[in-house]
């Protein structure tokens, strides 16, 4: 159990509880003398804003923010493709560098991010706020069931349990069964992987003879996949485990999870102390309101974005919808409502549709007699598009009713996606090993066959 018997705390009251006006001035100020800032020392951003014909020093409110570009990976790898290796938009050198970060990306080469001392000190600080909120604290012994390596995510992660006073236990480079065993014999209260390693990993405690829920795990934490926000499969970790499941929200560029739930498990808290979110409609570029869905775009007003790696209007491609009702937890930021509803690159225009894997996933994942372990298919055999959904059953669950469930899974899917789809049942073990050791698999589970996608 965390120091507070698990329940999270504000590890920054001040901070974490202003009013609205107040985060707005704080942001304001901090925005102006960031842009100051870049202004006389970022090449990158002097070159942007340029481009733009937007003069920065006449930026003083959130509303003037909308004036300035909009910057993206795109920018980053150009950059750094003129100007190897780090590019021009970092703040900090190779000699003033502390740690180096890479970001995959799909033309092969990672993406360099760099951190000084004090940014990444910062980061730790910022982790700090969402291991807090989540009980995770003195008493807690946090296992990481991940290799480290250029991922920022599992080291940011690390450095805040150290903050908070907890221990962790690195558990990267050997077998689930091994780290379920490392959960028994050092006792293990927590535990930060994808959601769907949370679900492997429990899965296997059980071919092992071991019950999840009996062991000491109080909180599991999640990034990286939409999943720990997706109602049933957040069920389905909480009941394997018996313990409480929470997601968070980080991008390599960001430097940490800045986006958190709290104990109330009410959707992420963004950390609008050290990050200015605007949601904008992804077609329009307008903002949206409350409630409705929109693209978020960052700028960093943290020590971070000072000091290391300077994010002004930053497009996350990520989709999603904020509330501003209080939270019973105390604080006072804006939350995400469902957690990251897509991503635009990731949408498939089928038929007209757009289609997104987490409204597959929380499809499916409303089906006890299904595992996880999904995979669709979108093909074009001849003019039509066509998706094939193939999901693991349970073990255990008999194959004479396969034929029925066949049938529900498909009529669920249909009203869910507004599109048809055959629906394939498959046997247990025959799907998971190929997402086993993908980073993100939640996002990467539907493939696109199709010549021409749209
Ligand atoms: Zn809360």
């Amino acid at each position: 159990m965390g120091s507070n018997g698990g329940k999270g705390g504000l590890w920054n009251r001040p901070a974490e509880t202003l009013s609205r006006a107040e985060y707005v001035r704080l942001q304001e100020a901090k925005l102006r003398a960031l842009l100051d800032k870049l202004n006389r020392e970022s090449p990158f951003y002097r070159r942007k804003f340029k481009e733009a014909g937007v003069d920065p020093t006449g930026v003083r409110t959130l509303d003037d923010l909308r004036r300035l570009p909009t910057t993206d990976k795109e920018d980053h790898r150009h950059s750094q493709l003129e100007k190897p290796p780090l590019g021009d938009f970092h703040l900090v050198s190779l000699q003033n560098g502390a740690k180096l970060h890479g970001s995959g990306g799909t033309t092969g080469k990672p993406l360099l991010y760099l951190d000084s001392l004090r940014s990444w000190n910062w980061v730790s600080e910022v982790w700090a706020y969402c291991l807090t909120a989540q009980g995770v604290g003195p008493s807690s012994v946090v296992l990481m069931p991940s290799g480290y390596n250029m991922f920022i995510g599992f080291w940011g992660a690390h450095h805040g349990i150290e903050k908070v006073g907890g221990i962790t236990v690195p558990a990267g480079a050997t077998s689930t069964e091994r780290r379920v065993e490392m959960i028994l014999e050092f006792g293990c209260t927590n535990f930060i992987c994808t959601p769907s390693y949370a679900i492997h990993m429990g899965e296997t405690a059980q071919k092992m003879g071991i019950d999840p829920a009996t062991t000491p795990i109080v909180g599991t934490h999640h990034a990286a996949e939409p999943g720990a926000s997706i109602p049933a499969t957040k069920r389905r970790i909480e009941q394997l485990w018996g313990a409480k499941c929470y997601d968070n929200y980080g991008m390599v560029e960001l430097g940490s999870s800045i986006m958190y739930e709290c104990g109330e498990r009410s959707g992420m808290h963004i950390m609008e102390d050290q990050i200015i979110a605007e949601f904008i409609h992804p077609e329009t570029r307008q903002p949206v309101k409350a409630g409705e869905e929109g693209e978020i775009i960052w700028t960093s007003i943290g020590v971070r974005g000072f000091e290391a790696l300077p994010l002004v209007r930053y497009r996350s491609k990520d989709l999603a919808v904020y509330t501003e009702e209080p939270c019973p937890c105390g604080r006072t930021t804006r939350r995400l409502v469902g957690g990251i509803r897509g991503k635009l690159d990731d949408i498939k225009k089928v038929r007209g549709v757009n289609l997104f894997p987490p409204a597959i996933e929380s499809t499916l994942a409303r089906f006890e007699e299904l595992s996880h372990e999904w995979e669709a298919v979108i093909d074009r055999p001849r003019e039509l598009d066509t998706i094939t959904v193939s999901v693991e059953a349970s073990p255990g669950y008999p194959r004479e009713r396969w034929p029925d469930l066949t049938e529900r899974v498909a009529k669920a899917l249909a009203s869910a996606i507004m599109l048809s789809c055959e629906v394939r049942i498959a046997p247990p073990g025959e799907i998971g090993p190929r997402y086993a050791n993908v980073l993100k698999p939640g996002w990467k589970r539907l493939i696109d066959k199709r010549d021409v996608p749209f």
